[in-house]
């Protein structure tokens, strides 16, 4: 059992302050439970360790670079860095996790992988590692979303996973959520669910978290290289469920002199209908399985999102994020369709990086806040463009 260290981290119970828990249908607790009770134990045991230090090394390319971006820091007057997430193997920080979660599911004694995807990138970097370490693998995915992301749906295939429709309700990642639980219920035995982020009944947040907070780890030993000293004065992620920001914020989060900022994706405003503000719009409610923020009608019932960008289309955040705005710990700000990908033109023709569109959102924050003069600001990178050039196409203007 962990001791609880901070007001951030998780606690003995399962709870961010008043956020988190495990909200979860009977017939799912024993698979939760065995995960909890287990998951702390396996992942600290050394021979766990050496095996997801040595993958994140040679199969996802860790360290990724902390970059120094020059001209960027020109425009703000700040010291920016760019933590590039962008140059992990699939594109994004999503491997981080799935490779923690497949090496923790065959501990366990599982042979067969579950998940859930929106956007399909989480269904990519679950069937990838399946894929490396032999497993079976069944994704599954709302019908609507299966159509919007054509070429996702194709490379799970490649990868030798089954995708599976989600037919049912709006038949997007929500009810792709509920198939993978129903399949998890159905096969608690051989089965291990992978979620893809901090969201989820406990122990997942956490357990992704940790997964995640090599990001930080690597940017203290960065910045103790390049600054000569561990924290710098701001780090901007940006927040769909928020393993990226989790992962950026890990080790500072007792670190009350590093400001944390944290993106939603405010789509065509906040007041248009078309958004995914989670702090700006939701109230507590129990989603997936946690208590925590989530955008709802007065009777409880989730409205459904919107964001250019698929990896911030979800109606809440993780636990650990709506603790980090109940505290006050983090400041969220509301970034626009418009003003992100104003910045990932920008950060395109400053920089020669192509962002993926969610990363885009942390980029276009450098505008929201004020800097200071000189500061060290790190901004987590959180995926590459190449999956948003139709999104790029189609908005133009460059
Ligand atoms: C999925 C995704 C996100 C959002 O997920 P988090 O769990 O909030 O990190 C952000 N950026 C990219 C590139 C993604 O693929």
């Amino acid at each position: 059992m962990s001791v609880q260290v901070s007001k951030y981290q998780v606690s003995q119970k399962g709870y961010y302050g008043k956020f988190g828990g495990a909200y979860i249908p009977e017939m799912l607790y024993p698979n939760v439970e065995e995960l909890r009770e287990n998951y702390l134990q396996i992942i600290n045991e050394p021979s766990f360790q050496a095996q997801f230090r040595s993958l994140l090394k040679d199969y996802v390319g860790r360290p990724t670079p902390l970059y120094f971006a020059s001209r960027l820091s020109e425009k703000y007057g700040a010291k920016i860095y760019l933590k590039r997430e962008d140059l992990c193997h699939t594109g994004a920080h999503k491997v981080n996790n799935t490779i923690g979660q497949i090496l923790l599911a065959r501990a366990l004694g599982k042979k067969k992988i579950i998940a859930e995807t929106g956007a399909g990138q989480h269904g990519v970097a679950t069937a990838t590692v399946c894929a490396l370490m032999g497993m079976d693998c069944v994704v599954y995915m709302g019908e609507i979303d299966m159509a919007r992301q054509k070429p996702n749906v194709e490379r799970m295939k490649i990868l030798g996973a089954q995708v599976i429709p989600a037919t049912s309700g709006s038949k997007t990642l929500k009810d792709a959520t509920n198939e993978a639980m129903r399949h998890w219920i159905n096969n608690p035995a051989d089965t291990h669910y992978i979620i893809g982020s901090v969201v989820g009944p406990h122990p997942y947040p956490d357990m992704v978290a940790r997964f995640q907070s090599v990001i930080s780890e690597e940017i203290k030993a960065q910045l103790l290289e390049s600054e000569q000293k561990t924290d710098p004065d701001f780090i901007f992620a940006c927040v769909g469920g928020g393993s990226n920001a989790a992962g950026a914020y890990y080790h500072y989060l007792d670190k009350e002199n590093v400001k944390l900022i944290a993106v939603e994706a405010s789509g065509l405003g906040n007041e248009s209908g078309k958004s995914a503000a989670t702090t700006a719009l939701g109230k507590e409610g129990v989603l997936h399985g946690s208590r925590t923020l989530l955008m709802q009608t007065p009777d409880g019932q989730v409205i459904e999102p919107y964001s250019i960008s698929a990896g911030l289309d979800y109606p809440g955040i993780g636990p650990f994020h709506a603790n980090l705005f109940d505290s006050g710990r983090a400041q969220f700000v509301g970034i626009t369709d418009e003003e992100a990908m104003n910045a990932g033109l920008t950060l395109s023709r400053l920089e020669g990086i192509i962002p993926a569109v969610e990363s885009a959102h942390a980029f276009a924050a450098l505008e929201k806040v004020d800097l200071g003069k000189d500061k060290i600001v790190v901004v987590n990178l959180s995926g590459r463009g190449d999956k948003d050039l139709e999104t790029y196409i189609k908005w133009g203007k460059y």
